[in-house]
């Protein structure tokens, strides 16, 4: 799984409440993905994640 976010997330949060494992917020509320986890590293909350993107700013593909 390959998960890319692009820029336009406004900085929402909704990936990282929804998926905690995978998804953080930088310091300036941007999503980004924790280290280590950028291949979603197994999780199914992933994809609901990118659902509950507001500006569908994350975009996830399988290898
Ligand atoms: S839900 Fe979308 S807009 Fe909000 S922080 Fe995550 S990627 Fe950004």
């Amino acid at each position: 799984m390959r998960i890319t976010i692009n820029n336009s997330c406004i900085g929402a949060g909704q990936c990282a409440l929804t998926a905690p494992g995978v998804f953080t917020q930088d310091d300036d509320g941007y999503s980004e993905l924790l280290p280590g986890r950028e291949d979603g590293a197994g999780d199914p909350l992933v994809r609901e994640a990118a659902r509950a993107c507001p500006v569908q700013a994350i975009t996830v593909t399988d290898d």
